[in-house]
């Protein structure tokens, strides 16, 4: 899409409930203040927004922004959607292949979320750490992630303005109902850059290893009206059930058995009121900070346990 026609079409989002005129008007007006009168595209819209503010007899206050179903990132939770965003490119990342012409990451108040443009559609590429306004782009989930896909019909609008991008974390509290399988004690594949969790010694990827030790908990928060899974990373597991790593490596080399941490896990925590914080990553809340509000009985007392 042309630049002027970029123009044409927020000139027209502008007006388009109070004055009767189409984009290929509004663009046709533009080309001859720019192209005869070599009025600067920008300048050019200025001097017709003011023009159709007169014709109207509109207040200025009176103006759709064009930006009023702007979709704000951290609440994309819904696949193939058709939504505009105002957003910030945050990274730009190496395309894996020829079909993708821009990957990266935008970033608005509200949160982040990964961004695809594909080759055939043809658009103008993003340029890092600048803000746009991105019309018509298409929502997409794979493996409970989010992310948006500019396509042919998306229109990309270059703003000078910056923007706070908001670290989207999530705060929630609730009774901690349920520790799920593969908490407590667990081993890692040790291989670079997979960490997966093993089963029977075995990871799915690179079969039997020798594995590493560490901590973590998948729990269920029950907030009265809503579950949601969390996960507990080994810091904040050991934080949250005064287990240490060792002392859990101890516990099950005495009953040469494992479960017995997760045993010891779950009577100290669960049915335990918390408030818990921390970014989303797919359906679970990753937890890096909590507090503890007490037992069921003992919800009013607030003890600070933990926080980063
Ligand atoms: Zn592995």
């Amino acid at each position: 899409m042309t630049e002027l026609r970029q123009l044409a079409e927020s000139v027209h989002a502008q007006f388009s409930d109070h004055l009767d005129v189409d984009v290929d008007e509004i663009e046709e007006r533009l080309e001859t203040l720019v192209s005869e009168y070599k009025v600067p595209p920008e300048e050019a819209r200025r001097s017709l927004v003011n023009n159709y503010l007169s014709e109207t007899e509109m207040d200025r206050e009176q103006l759709s922004d064009g930006t009023t179903d702007l979709t704000p990132l951290s609440e994309i939770d819904t696949d193939e959607e058709w939504i505009d965003v105002q957003a910030k490119v945050l990274e730009l990342w190496e395309p894996r292949n020829d079909a993708i012409s821009q990957v990266g990451l935008l970033g608005d108040e509200s949160g982040r979320i990964k961004f695809v443009s594909f080759t055939t559609s043809d658009l103008p590429l993003l340029e890092e750490d600048t803000v746009y306004q991105l019309s018509n782009v298409v929502t997409d989930e794979y493996d409970g992630r989010f992310s948006v896909k500019l396509n042919r019909t998306t229109s990309i609008q270059q703003l000078d303005t910056d923007i706070e991008v908001g670290d989207d974390t999530t705060e929630i509290k609730g009774a901690l109902v349920d520790i799920q399988r593969g908490s407590g004690l667990i081993k890692r594949c040790p291989q670079e850059d997979c960490t997966r969790v093993l089963q029977n010694g075995r990871c799915s990827e690179h079969g039997e290893v020798e594995g590493e030790f560490d901590l973590r908990i998948k729990g269920v928060l029950d907030d009265g009206s809503t579950v949601q899974e969390l996960v507990f990373d080994r810091e904040a597991t050991e934080e949250l059930t005064d287990i240490t790593l060792d002392r859990a490596k101890e516990m099950a080399m005495d009953a040469l058995d494992t479960s017995v941490v997760t045993d010891e896990m779950k009577a100290a925590t669960l049915g335990q009121y918390y408030r818990v914080r921390g970014p989303m990553l797919g359906r679970y809340l990753l937890v890096n900070e909590f507090e503890r509000l007490g037992s069921v009985d003992t919800n009013e007392a607030l003890t600070k346990v933990r926080s980063i």
